[in-house]
Protein backbone atom coordinates (compact mmCIF):
# COMPACT_ATOMS: atom_id res chain seq x y z
CA UNK A 1 0.00 0.00 0.00
CA UNK A 2 1.31 3.49 -0.68
CA UNK A 3 0.23 6.53 0.95
CA UNK A 4 0.09 10.30 0.27
CA UNK A 5 1.30 12.55 2.00
CA UNK A 6 -1.82 13.80 2.83
CA UNK A 7 -3.11 10.61 4.80
CA UNK A 8 -0.13 9.69 7.00
CA UNK A 9 -0.85 13.75 8.25
CA UNK A 10 -4.52 12.79 8.19
CA UNK A 11 -3.61 9.73 10.41
CA UNK A 12 -0.89 11.08 12.55
CA UNK A 13 -3.62 13.68 13.68
CA UNK A 14 -6.81 11.45 13.85
CA UNK A 15 -4.96 7.93 15.24
CA UNK A 16 -1.47 7.99 15.86
CA UNK A 17 -1.62 4.79 17.36
CA UNK A 18 -3.20 3.60 14.62
CA UNK A 19 -0.25 5.50 12.18
CA UNK A 20 2.10 3.27 14.28
CA UNK A 21 0.55 0.50 13.68
CA UNK A 22 0.14 0.71 10.40
CA UNK A 23 4.32 1.55 9.64
CA UNK A 24 4.89 -1.80 11.59
CA UNK A 25 2.59 -3.62 9.18
CA UNK A 26 4.69 -1.76 6.34
CA UNK A 27 8.41 -2.62 7.40
CA UNK A 28 7.33 -6.34 8.70
CA UNK A 29 5.95 -6.28 4.81
CA UNK A 30 9.15 -5.24 3.32
CA UNK A 31 11.53 -6.52 5.72
CA UNK A 32 10.07 -9.42 7.35
CA UNK A 33 10.81 -9.42 10.75
CA UNK A 34 14.42 -8.98 10.63
CA UNK A 35 16.44 -5.79 12.58
CA UNK A 36 20.02 -5.05 10.39
CA UNK A 37 22.96 -4.74 12.54
CA UNK A 38 25.30 -1.76 11.83
CA UNK A 39 28.78 -1.36 13.76
CA UNK A 40 29.23 1.65 14.63
CA UNK A 41 32.73 3.15 15.09
CA UNK A 42 33.03 6.88 16.30
CA UNK A 43 36.27 7.38 14.95
CA UNK A 44 37.08 10.95 15.68
CA UNK A 45 35.69 13.68 18.12
CA UNK A 46 37.32 16.84 16.55
CA UNK A 47 34.83 19.17 14.59
CA UNK A 48 35.40 22.19 12.76
CA UNK A 49 31.63 23.11 13.06
CA UNK A 50 30.03 24.77 16.06
CA UNK A 51 26.84 23.60 15.92
CA UNK A 52 24.76 24.48 18.47
CA UNK A 53 22.91 21.70 20.02
CA UNK A 54 26.22 19.58 20.08
CA UNK A 55 27.87 18.64 22.69
CA UNK A 56 31.49 17.66 20.65
CA UNK A 57 31.30 21.86 18.96
CA UNK A 58 34.26 23.32 18.75
CA UNK A 59 33.59 25.28 21.55
CA UNK A 60 33.19 23.00 24.01
CA UNK A 61 36.68 23.01 25.22
CA UNK A 62 36.32 21.18 27.89
CA UNK A 63 36.08 17.85 25.27
CA UNK A 64 38.82 15.49 25.67
CA UNK A 65 39.56 14.86 22.20
CA UNK A 66 40.65 12.09 20.18
CA UNK A 67 41.31 10.43 16.81
CA UNK A 68 41.38 6.73 15.90
CA UNK A 69 44.42 5.86 13.35
CA UNK A 70 44.10 3.21 10.77
CA UNK A 71 45.64 0.62 12.71
CA UNK A 72 43.22 1.27 15.01
CA UNK A 73 40.62 1.47 13.27
CA UNK A 74 41.53 -1.64 11.24
CA UNK A 75 41.65 -3.81 14.19
CA UNK A 76 38.33 -2.69 15.23
CA UNK A 77 36.66 -3.79 11.78
CA UNK A 78 38.72 -7.30 11.86
CA UNK A 79 36.99 -7.74 15.23
CA UNK A 80 33.36 -6.69 14.25
CA UNK A 81 34.06 -8.99 11.12
CA UNK A 82 34.93 -12.07 13.01
CA UNK A 83 31.86 -11.43 15.15
CA UNK A 84 29.65 -11.26 11.68
CA UNK A 85 28.82 -7.91 11.29
CA UNK A 86 28.94 -6.42 7.94
CA UNK A 87 28.49 -3.22 7.52
CA UNK A 88 30.04 -0.51 9.56
CA UNK A 89 29.63 2.64 9.90
CA UNK A 90 32.78 5.13 10.13
CA UNK A 91 31.17 8.37 11.66
CA UNK A 92 33.26 11.38 12.95
CA UNK A 93 33.08 15.29 13.11
CA UNK A 94 34.35 17.42 10.52
CA UNK A 95 37.98 16.85 10.58
CA UNK A 96 39.91 17.31 7.59
CA UNK A 97 42.90 15.58 9.53
CA UNK A 98 41.32 12.49 7.57
CA UNK A 99 41.78 13.79 3.83
CA UNK A 100 41.05 12.31 0.59
CA UNK A 101 44.07 10.22 0.70
CA UNK A 102 43.53 8.66 4.14
CA UNK A 103 40.24 7.80 4.01
CA UNK A 104 40.25 6.08 0.44
CA UNK A 105 43.07 4.07 1.98
CA UNK A 106 41.55 3.34 5.12
CA UNK A 107 38.49 1.91 3.05
CA UNK A 108 40.37 -0.04 0.63
CA UNK A 109 41.97 -1.66 3.13
CA UNK A 110 39.01 -2.31 4.77
CA UNK A 111 37.60 -3.94 1.47
CA UNK A 112 40.13 -6.06 1.00
CA UNK A 113 40.20 -7.34 5.38
CA UNK A 114 36.18 -8.17 4.47
CA UNK A 115 37.19 -9.62 1.09
CA UNK A 116 34.48 -7.30 -0.49
CA UNK A 117 31.39 -8.92 1.93
CA UNK A 118 30.81 -5.80 3.97
CA UNK A 119 29.35 -2.68 3.16
CA UNK A 120 31.01 0.63 4.75
CA UNK A 121 28.76 3.91 5.55
CA UNK A 122 30.71 7.18 6.22
CA UNK A 123 29.17 10.07 7.74
CA UNK A 124 31.75 12.81 8.39
CA UNK A 125 30.09 16.02 6.87
CA UNK A 126 30.25 17.88 4.07
CA UNK A 127 33.42 17.67 1.61
CA UNK A 128 34.22 18.50 -1.97
CA UNK A 129 32.71 16.70 -4.77
CA UNK A 130 35.62 14.85 -6.13
CA UNK A 131 36.24 13.75 -2.60
CA UNK A 132 33.14 11.98 -2.68
CA UNK A 133 33.45 10.31 -5.99
CA UNK A 134 36.70 9.22 -4.28
CA UNK A 135 35.57 7.71 -1.55
CA UNK A 136 32.90 5.97 -3.65
CA UNK A 137 35.44 4.36 -5.99
CA UNK A 138 37.56 3.68 -2.71
CA UNK A 139 34.70 1.35 -1.75
CA UNK A 140 32.20 3.64 0.64
CA UNK A 141 29.06 2.02 -0.14
CA UNK A 142 26.63 4.64 1.92
CA UNK A 143 26.85 8.35 3.26
CA UNK A 144 24.73 9.90 6.20
CA UNK A 145 24.59 13.71 6.79
CA UNK A 146 21.30 14.31 8.59
CA UNK A 147 19.75 17.70 7.45
CA UNK A 148 18.40 18.58 11.10
CA UNK A 149 15.73 20.70 10.44
CA UNK A 150 13.86 21.39 7.17
CA UNK A 151 13.79 24.83 8.47
CA UNK A 152 16.06 26.99 6.47
CA UNK A 153 16.45 29.81 9.02
CA UNK A 154 16.43 27.47 12.01
CA UNK A 155 19.26 25.72 9.87
CA UNK A 156 21.49 28.63 8.99
CA UNK A 157 20.60 29.65 13.38
CA UNK A 158 21.82 26.51 14.61
CA UNK A 159 24.46 25.29 12.23
CA UNK A 160 27.11 28.22 12.54
CA UNK A 161 25.81 30.05 9.20
CA UNK A 162 25.31 26.49 7.09
CA UNK A 163 22.73 26.80 5.15
CA UNK A 164 20.17 24.40 4.43
CA UNK A 165 20.93 24.42 1.06
CA UNK A 166 24.55 23.89 1.24
CA UNK A 167 23.54 20.72 3.18
CA UNK A 168 21.02 19.32 0.49
CA UNK A 169 23.43 20.59 -2.34
CA UNK A 170 25.81 18.07 -0.33
CA UNK A 171 23.08 15.04 -0.41
CA UNK A 172 22.91 15.59 -3.97
CA UNK A 173 26.45 15.43 -4.54
CA UNK A 174 26.86 11.90 -2.65
CA UNK A 175 23.78 10.96 -4.74
CA UNK A 176 25.78 11.86 -7.99
CA UNK A 177 28.42 9.74 -6.44
CA UNK A 178 26.64 6.49 -6.76
CA UNK A 179 26.07 6.32 -2.70
CA UNK A 180 23.25 4.97 -0.90
CA UNK A 181 21.96 8.18 0.45
CA UNK A 182 20.69 8.66 4.76
CA UNK A 183 19.57 12.08 5.93
CA UNK A 184 16.93 12.67 8.67
CA UNK A 185 16.28 14.90 11.34
CA UNK A 186 15.99 15.84 14.95
CA UNK A 187 12.54 16.56 16.96
CA UNK A 188 11.73 18.67 19.68
CA UNK A 189 14.43 21.09 18.48
CA UNK A 190 13.81 24.56 20.21
CA UNK A 191 12.08 27.36 18.32
CA UNK A 192 10.24 25.03 16.14
CA UNK A 193 7.61 25.72 14.41
CA UNK A 194 3.94 23.77 14.70
CA UNK A 195 4.72 22.49 10.91
CA UNK A 196 8.34 21.54 11.38
CA UNK A 197 7.62 18.03 12.00
CA UNK A 198 5.71 17.57 8.93
CA UNK A 199 7.99 19.60 6.45
CA UNK A 200 10.95 17.19 7.86
CA UNK A 201 9.12 14.16 6.76
CA UNK A 202 8.31 15.61 3.48
CA UNK A 203 11.88 16.67 2.76
CA UNK A 204 12.46 12.95 3.87
CA UNK A 205 10.20 11.81 0.72
CA UNK A 206 11.09 14.81 -1.39
CA UNK A 207 15.13 13.63 -1.40
CA UNK A 208 13.88 9.86 -1.76
CA UNK A 209 16.20 8.47 1.33
CA UNK A 210 17.45 5.12 1.24
CA UNK A 211 18.01 5.24 4.85
CA UNK A 212 16.47 7.86 7.79
CA UNK A 213 17.94 8.81 11.25
CA UNK A 214 15.26 10.42 13.13
CA UNK A 215 16.13 11.74 16.85
CA UNK A 216 14.74 13.39 19.67
CA UNK A 217 16.77 16.60 20.62
CA UNK A 218 18.31 16.19 24.34
CA UNK A 219 19.84 19.57 25.45
CA UNK A 220 23.31 19.38 26.32
CA UNK A 221 24.24 21.32 29.49
CA UNK A 222 27.42 22.60 28.20
CA UNK A 223 25.88 24.07 25.11
CA UNK A 224 24.19 27.30 24.52
CA UNK A 225 20.63 25.25 24.06
CA UNK A 226 21.51 23.78 27.67
CA UNK A 227 18.29 25.66 28.94
CA UNK A 228 15.85 24.44 25.81
CA UNK A 229 13.04 22.26 27.00
CA UNK A 230 13.25 18.00 26.43
CA UNK A 231 10.23 17.23 24.19
CA UNK A 232 8.65 13.90 24.67
CA UNK A 233 10.27 10.80 22.88
CA UNK A 234 6.88 9.98 21.24
CA UNK A 235 7.02 12.81 18.77
CA UNK A 236 10.34 10.69 17.27
CA UNK A 237 8.37 7.41 17.09
CA UNK A 238 5.36 9.46 15.02
CA UNK A 239 8.14 10.86 13.05
CA UNK A 240 9.37 7.38 12.37
CA UNK A 241 5.87 5.58 11.10
CA UNK A 242 5.55 8.87 9.16
CA UNK A 243 8.50 8.30 7.07
CA UNK A 244 8.30 4.59 7.20
CA UNK A 245 4.74 5.36 5.60
CA UNK A 246 5.99 7.07 3.17
CA UNK A 247 9.15 5.19 2.11
CA UNK A 248 8.20 2.09 2.71
CA UNK A 249 11.67 0.38 1.49
CA UNK A 250 14.14 3.07 3.13
CA UNK A 251 15.99 1.57 6.24
CA UNK A 252 15.29 3.57 9.47
CA UNK A 253 17.38 3.12 12.54
CA UNK A 254 15.78 2.51 15.85
CA UNK A 255 18.26 5.51 17.71
CA UNK A 256 20.62 5.47 20.35
CA UNK A 257 18.91 8.82 21.07
CA UNK A 258 15.57 6.91 21.22
CA UNK A 259 17.11 4.41 23.72
CA UNK A 260 18.46 7.52 25.92
CA UNK A 261 15.73 9.27 26.56
CA UNK A 262 13.48 6.09 27.33
CA UNK A 263 15.04 2.62 28.40
CA UNK A 264 12.55 1.08 26.48
CA UNK A 265 12.66 3.82 22.97
CA UNK A 266 14.41 1.59 20.30
CA UNK A 267 11.71 -1.53 21.00
CA UNK A 268 9.45 1.30 20.72
CA UNK A 269 10.77 2.65 17.41
CA UNK A 270 11.15 -0.94 16.37
CA UNK A 271 7.32 -1.16 16.63
CA UNK A 272 6.32 1.69 14.62
CA UNK A 273 8.87 0.87 11.30
CA UNK A 274 12.12 1.06 12.20
CA UNK A 275 14.50 -1.69 11.36
CA UNK A 276 18.28 -1.27 12.15
CA UNK A 277 19.87 -1.33 14.81
CA UNK A 278 23.70 0.28 15.65
CA UNK A 279 26.13 -1.34 18.50
CA UNK A 280 28.97 1.31 19.48
CA UNK A 281 32.06 -0.64 18.84
CA UNK A 282 34.05 2.19 19.66
CA UNK A 283 36.31 1.32 22.22
CA UNK A 284 34.82 2.33 25.50
CA UNK A 285 38.01 4.76 26.43
CA UNK A 286 37.05 6.95 23.37
CA UNK A 287 33.28 6.20 23.04
CA UNK A 288 33.04 8.32 26.35
CA UNK A 289 33.93 11.17 24.88
CA UNK A 290 31.71 11.06 21.53
CA UNK A 291 28.74 12.98 23.52
CA UNK A 292 26.49 14.70 21.26
CA UNK A 293 24.17 14.94 23.67
CA UNK A 294 24.09 14.00 27.52
CA UNK A 295 23.99 10.86 29.57
CA UNK A 296 24.19 7.99 26.30
CA UNK A 297 23.34 4.45 26.60
CA UNK A 298 25.61 2.07 26.45
CA UNK A 299 29.22 3.66 27.04
CA UNK A 300 30.85 1.12 29.62
CA UNK A 301 29.86 -1.74 27.27
CA UNK A 302 32.26 -2.99 24.07
CA UNK A 303 29.68 -2.85 21.68
CA UNK A 304 30.29 -6.65 20.93
CA UNK A 305 28.40 -7.24 24.45
CA UNK A 306 25.53 -4.56 22.73
CA UNK A 307 24.52 -7.12 20.15
CA UNK A 308 23.39 -9.88 22.55
CA UNK A 309 21.22 -7.32 24.79
CA UNK A 310 19.86 -6.04 21.46
CA UNK A 311 18.88 -9.60 20.48
CA UNK A 312 17.06 -10.00 23.30
CA UNK A 313 15.40 -6.27 22.82
CA UNK A 314 14.48 -7.61 19.44
CA UNK A 315 12.91 -10.74 20.58
CA UNK A 316 10.73 -8.93 22.97
CA UNK A 317 9.19 -7.39 20.24
CA UNK A 318 9.26 -10.58 18.10
CA UNK A 319 11.86 -9.16 16.12
CA UNK A 320 15.05 -11.17 15.03
CA UNK A 321 18.54 -9.47 14.69
CA UNK A 322 20.13 -9.98 10.99
CA UNK A 323 23.59 -9.93 10.85
CA UNK A 324 23.47 -9.62 6.86
CA UNK A 325 24.98 -6.68 4.69
CA UNK A 326 21.00 -5.22 4.79
CA UNK A 327 21.30 -2.90 1.83
CA UNK A 328 18.05 -0.53 1.77
CA UNK A 329 15.99 -1.78 -0.95
CA UNK A 330 14.61 1.49 -2.42
CA UNK A 331 18.39 1.24 -3.26
CA UNK A 332 18.63 -1.60 -4.79
CA UNK A 333 15.47 -0.94 -6.61
CA UNK A 334 17.51 1.93 -7.96
CA UNK A 335 20.15 -0.42 -9.86
CA UNK A 336 22.63 1.77 -8.82
CA UNK A 337 24.62 -1.07 -6.43
CA UNK A 338 24.51 -3.58 -9.60
CA UNK A 339 25.66 -1.37 -12.09
CA UNK A 340 28.07 0.35 -9.76
CA UNK A 341 29.76 -3.42 -9.29
CA UNK A 342 29.76 -4.67 -12.67
CA UNK A 343 31.86 -1.85 -13.87
S1 LIG B 1 26.67 18.19 14.95
FE1 LIG B 1 28.28 17.27 13.71
S2 LIG B 1 29.05 18.97 12.45
FE2 LIG B 1 27.90 19.91 14.14
S3 LIG B 1 29.44 20.30 15.74
FE3 LIG B 1 28.56 18.26 16.18
S4 LIG B 1 29.91 16.77 15.18
FE4 LIG B 1 30.32 18.83 14.32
Amino acid sequence: MIFSEQEVLDLYHRNPEELCRQAEVLCRNTYGNKVYLRGLIEFSNYCVMDCLYCGIRKSHSAVKRYRLDHEMIMAIVRKGYEAGLRTFVLQGGEDPWYDEAYLCRLLENIKSLTRDQCAITLSCGIRPRHEYRAMKQAGADRYLMRFETADPELHQYLRGGVTLKQRLQALDDLKASGFEIGSGFMTGLPDEKPDSLIKNVSLCKELELDMVGIGPFIPHKATPLAGAKQKPLSEALYAVAMVRLLLPLANIPATTAMGTLEPDGRERALECGANVLMPNITPAEFKKEYLLYPDKICLEESGFECIGCLSLRCRGVNRELSFEIGHSQSFMNKGVYYADKKS
